[in-house]
């Protein structure tokens, strides 16, 4: 309770009366925070142009006991994604993260890998937008991973033994994330080849920029399997299917760059 100074992305925002704006932001230091920015709408706010979606700064801000909305006290501009911000796909990407984060974040329960986690695939989607599918795919399996919903993929689902020693036969993978090995498994799961099943075991190790090399170093088959595999495994925790929401993302993948249309015309 009280004053708080913490590392922040913002999500989203809304007006609120004539002047103000309510910001959703990641913190660091306290998960995912409802604020209120009096003044915000104003000219010459001083909180500027900090409280854009995607921005990463450091704010202040008060707590009250028992309320869930806090105020925001002071921003500072980290790191501001502005420029990236002008390219609607880039924006329809990051609107992806962000509804993943709200989806999974826990109200004012702090999370610093989750943090930490979206600063990287916010900052790798603003430098490398056309490695969105990619990120997005790191982005699930990790949000997956860190809320408790993916299962140890190192080890077999029936005979508990080290996958590694037993992936040159390839291994399956239910929907619910659990891995076998080919003797163990009985159906009802898909096939993974050693390379699909190393590259999702490797976003233990890497960071979302090596991590979308690798994706994009591996045969567009074996891209399409990880990536529906991690949609699949959202899907199936949010009974929804939100990434469908974010259609025009799918216009940023470089091949499909010369028949790009604007999307509702
Ligand atoms: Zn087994």
């Amino acid at each position: 309770m009280g004053l708080v100074e913490t590392e922040a992305i913002v999500l989203h925002t809304f007006k609120l009366a004539e002047a103000d704006k309510i910001a959703v932001c990641m913190t660091e230091k306290a998960g995912l925070v409802r604020g209120v920015a009096r003044g915000a709408r104003r000219l010459k706010s001083k909180f500027g142009a900090s409280l854009e979606p995607f921005t990463l700064i450091n704010l202040t801000y008060f707590e009250k006991e028992a309320r869930e909305l806090v105020t925001i006290k002071n921003t500072e501009i980290l790191r501001s994604y502005f420029g990236a911000a002008e390219s609607s796909e880039v924006v329809a990407s990051m609107g992806y993260l962000v509804e993943l984060v709200k989806e999974f974040a826990t109200p004012h329960l702090a999370d610093e890998r989750l943090f930490r986690m979206l600063r990287a695939c916010v900052e790798s989607l603003a430098s490398t937008p056309h490695n969105a599918q990619a990120i997005f795919a790191y982005c699930e399996l990790w949000i997956l991973r860190l809320t408790g919903f993916l299962p140890d993929s190192k080890v077999c689902g029936g005979c508990r033994g080290h996958l590694k020693d037993r992936i040159s036969s390839g291994a399956y993978i239910t929907p619910e994330g659990i891995v076998w090995c080919a003797e163990c498994y009985r159906g009802g799961g898909r096939f993974l080849s050693e390379e699909v099943y190393e590259l999702l075991s490797s976003i233990r190790v890497l960071r979302p920029a090596s991590w979308s090399e690798a994706y994009s170093e591996t045969p567009a088959p074996g891209q399409q399997i990880a990536s529906s595999i991690s949609r699949g495994l959202i899907k199936r925790v949010l009974e929804k299917d939100i990434r469908g929401n974010h259609q025009s993302f799918q216009a940023i993948q470089p091949q499909r760059s010369a028949d790009k249309q604007p999307v509702g015309e």
